[in-house]
């Protein structure tokens, strides 16, 4: 069978683009002031809840995520109801039913898997730390820190495992990464949108980095409820504006360039949760003169039901067409600039 015949015979719609909704008039100065206070707000909320159950609601760590989880899924619902960036994007689309499947399904099994892979091949110390009550720390890591300086930086170090996942994913891993970006909207109930091999990949690369970060479980623990209070933020649906909040996590503001189709921001802002290895690698995008589309995702065809997603990356002919449609998200592994200076004639 020729690739044609293969082709032809997977039923692949063209995505159907969102009618946005986007205002003509500039906004309020109410909502300006709104847009301004939330973002921070949020963030305190997020680390409030955080602080909340962990005090006055005592259960097992397995138990505080599940609440904390539901705590902050709220109030990102409501906001993204009340005050959202993108009327539009409220709005279910065909993908509805895969976004829910994929972010309580693929993601929690992928995360799950990839997790249990990195902790068993090198997740040695934290078995002994946990034999230890879970307070003991490697040699290298620095208890004489204050404990929340030491979270931080477990924090900091997970992220470097999840920002080079994220730029393998542009690259040689793009077919399993792929789907994430022929969302068409953005909302907290899609940031989970994505094959499982993503998700497991993902988890794969970050908790083996800190694995060897050799951080006490306490710590982790810590770090893993941190992350909670922030987990949705990225594709929440909200018109905030975080100010220099834009410097140490990866907002919303961020966030819509690394979806957007334009090819200044292609290859940009990979943070997960926070977005310091942009900074310190190059891959930072944030213009002061100009916004970016609300018009998201890829033209690129993708089978449109749960399990032919599923499917996908594994059927050669078909994945080989899920090419970045953007060349500059191919170079994942150069430097952001090296397309550019190659091109010149020295
Ligand atoms: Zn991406
Ligand atoms: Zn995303």
């Amino acid at each position: 069978m020729n690739t044609v015949d293969v082709a032809a015979a997977i039923p692949i719609p063209t995505p159907v683009p969102i009618p946005l909704e986007t205002p003509a008039q500039p906004p309020s100065r109410l909502h300006t002031f709104i847009s301004w206070t939330l973002g921070p707000l949020y963030i305190a909320a997020g680390i409030g809840i955080f602080m909340g159950v962990h005090h006055y609601m005592p259960m097992s760590p397995f138990m505080t995520y599940i609440v904390m989880n539901a705590f902050v899924i709220v109030m990102t619902q409501v906001l993204e109801l009340v005050f959202p960036y993108e009327k539009s994007w409220r709005k279910p689309d065909d993908q509805f039913f895969n976004e829910i499947a994929s972010t309580f399904l693929s993601a929690t099994v992928g995360h799950k898997i990839g997790k249990t892979i990195a902790f068993a091949c090198f997740g040695w110390f934290l078995t002994w730390s946990r034999a230890n009550g879970g307070g003991a720390a490697a040699p290298w890591w620095p208890t004489s820190i204050p404990f929340a300086l030491q979270v931080l930086l477990a924090f900091v170090i997970w992220e470097f495992g999840l920002y080079w996942n994220h730029r393998f994913m542009h690259g040689w891993a793009w077919r399993y990464h792929s789907l994430h970006h022929k969302l068409r909207r953005l909302s907290w109930i899609n940031s989970g949108y994505g094959h499982p091999m993503n998700f497991l990949l993902t988890s794969l690369f970050s908790y083996t980095a800190l694995s060897f970060s050799g951080a006490p479980v306490d710590v982790l623990i810590f770090t893993g409820y941190l992350s909670l209070s922030i987990n949705f933020l990225s594709h929440a649906n909200i018109d905030v504006k975080m100010g220099y909040l834009n410097l140490f996590l990866n907002t919303p503001e961020l966030h819509r360039w690394h979806h957007v189709r334009d090819p200044e921001s292609a290859g940009r802002n990979y943070g997960t949760q926070l977005i310091i290895w942009d900074l310190v690698f190059g891959t930072y995008y944030l213009p002061k003169d100009r916004l970016p589309s609300r018009d998201l995702g890829d033209d690129t065809p993708a089978p449109s039901s749960y399990l032919a997603q599923l499917l996908a990356p594994f059927r050669w002919v078909q994945s080989m067409s899920w090419k970045p449609v953007i060349p500059d998200q191919r170079m994942a592994f150069l430097p952001a600039r090296a397309p550019e200076r190659r091109a010149s004639p020295e």
